[in-house]
């Protein structure tokens, strides 16, 4: 009777029918499942609440992963916040040209900052980074011949594969080279008539090491400047014939840096390279992800010639691809965070995060630590602080170290596993922690201020409460 008031009957039914098919199932299979009344409607309760809970839900990152894809990658700044909200509750002038009192276009909000943080001649914006991948390779090398190294045939996060984008995108996938070794010589004995992309992708979540070699942009932008001169290849499709800007007969550069820095970040020694070191190389066009080393929101940039973006922008994938007024506030935001190279270090998030010294790490580990000893009992735990490392994650810096602090807990009753699985599955604001030697590590780099420093304490304290 009670549920009956919180939900409409058809659902409360369904959810019942539900219960019951289960049980049935669960006999049917050999079960001896609970059929009781009570317990039939303790499975509707069960179900009822999980409804009325929210799925995505804010965690806290204690793991030391920054760009962590599971977890959403990338908080954004708080300006970009804002100005989601406020775009999100009203209207916008997402296409309304104010100057002009017309119609105007999305494009617009993010372009020219863009332009102005990587030195191209225009961008655009779209759903993700492999969004962005498959809508050049489509526009560019429908029906023709993309050549691309045995070596950058990579797999990302499991369903992105460069050879599968390449395969929907209707390109030839032209593979050159051998898994360490590429040379120039081996683009060039690839090209032909229907060539119209040289592909370079950033290996962005593995490091090869050893007998390696690979071609830069640079060498490729040469190559490509002298068969163009030659004219020997066909060039790209039609779209961009139709548009009447691009020469037809010509090959273009386009590269997959993956994470799309716009200011230095390194670790361990190795560096990023920069969107606009990218395109200074020559590429034609360069296309990265927003949400990970830039720490904007998802989103894929596309950056390169004026007259080749501008044929993206006629696209039917331009409208299928196209991101929304709240995506769109946000990359503005965060984008004009990056005007100035000190501020965006400290307001965005991510950045923040994956440029601050162990040092500055250790008074928010501290906290952590001093903040778990008020609520916790040293007949429960031991707390100590140690050096470790964090990682930057999403495909970016693969495998540096980067110098932190931890608190390591050790259990002296209960166990690490309990405690992770409490801290995770029993509560509405999951801590996600590192497990290691039965300890639990909690990495002060990745949490976000001391109201979460709080949380952490607090969901210790119900683990052993409960014990
Ligand atoms: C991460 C990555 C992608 C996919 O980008 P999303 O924004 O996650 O869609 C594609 N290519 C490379 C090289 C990457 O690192």
């Amino acid at each position: 009777m009670t549920l009956l008031g919180v939900l409409p009957r058809d659902l409360v039914v369904d959810l019942a029918r539900g219960a019951i098919d289960s049980a049935r199932s669960s006999i049917l299979k050999g079960g001896k499942p609970d059929c009781s009344n009570d317990a039939l409607a303790y499975e509707v309760l069960r179900q009822t609440l999980r409804l009325e809970k929210p799925s995505l839900r804010r965690v806290v990152n204690a793991s030391g992963v920054i760009v962590h894809t599971n977890l959403g990658r990338s908080p954004l700044p708080e300006s970009a916040v804002a100005a989601v909200e406020e775009v999100a509750r009203g209207y916008s002038t997402l296409e309304y040209d104010c100057a002009h009192m017309a119609r105007g276009s999305r494009h617009d909000h993010y372009e020219r900052l863009i332009c102005m943080l990587t030195g191209a001649e225009a961008a655009i914006a779209v759903n993700n980074n492999a969004a962005a991948v498959m809508m050049v390779l489509a526009e560019f090398a429908r029906g023709h011949e993309a050549v691309i190294s045995r070596g950058e045939l990579v797999e990302i996060g499991g369903s992105f594969r460069v050879p599968d984008i390449m395969a929907l995108s209707g390109a030839r996938m032209v593979e050159v080279g051998t898994t360490n070794k590429t040379h120039l010589r081996d683009y060039e004995r690839a090209v032909g008539g229907g060539t119209a992309l040289f592909v370079k992708v950033h290996p962005s979540n593995f490091r090869m090491s050893g007998f390696t070699e690979s071609v830069s942009v640079k060498e490729l932008r040469r190559l490509a400047d002298e068969l163009n001169g030659r004219g020997l290849a066909s060039g790209v499709p039609s779209a961009v014939d139709a548009a009447g800007a691009v020469d037809a007969r010509r090959i273009l550069v386009y590269e997959d840096l993956g994470s799309g820095a716009l200011t230095e970040i390194k670790a361990d020694g190795l560096r990023e390279t920069t969107v606009r070191e990218a395109l200074a190389e020559g590429a034609d066009l360069v296309s990265f992800s927003c949400d990970k080393l830039l720490g904007g929101p998802q989103a894929g940039i596309i950056v390169g010639k004026k007259s080749l973006v501008d044929a993206l922008k006629q696209s039917p994938y331009a409208r299928v691809l196209r991101l929304d007024k709240m995506s769109i506030a946000a990359l503005e935001a965060t984008l004009r965070l990056y005007l100035d190279d000190a501020t965006a270090r400290e307001r965005v998030p991510t950045v923040r995060m994956l440029t601050e010294t162990a040092e500055q790490v250790l008074p928010r580990t501290q906290a952590v630590r001093d903040k778990l000893a008020t609520v916790l009992s040293a007949d429960d735990v031991d707390l100590s602080i140690e050096q470790d490392t964090s990682r930057a994650g999403g495909g970016a810096l693969p495998m540096c170290d980067i110098p932190t602090y931890v608190v390591r807990v050790t259990f002296k009753h209960g166990d690490a596993q309990a405690c992770e699985r409490h801290l995770v599955a029993g509560r509405d604001v999951p801590v996600i922690a590192r497990i290691s030697n039965e300890c639990i590590l909690l990495d002060g780099r990745t949490i976000l201020g001391d109201s979460e420093v709080t949380e952490i304490a607090q969901a210790f304290k119900e683990y052993f409460d409960r014990m």
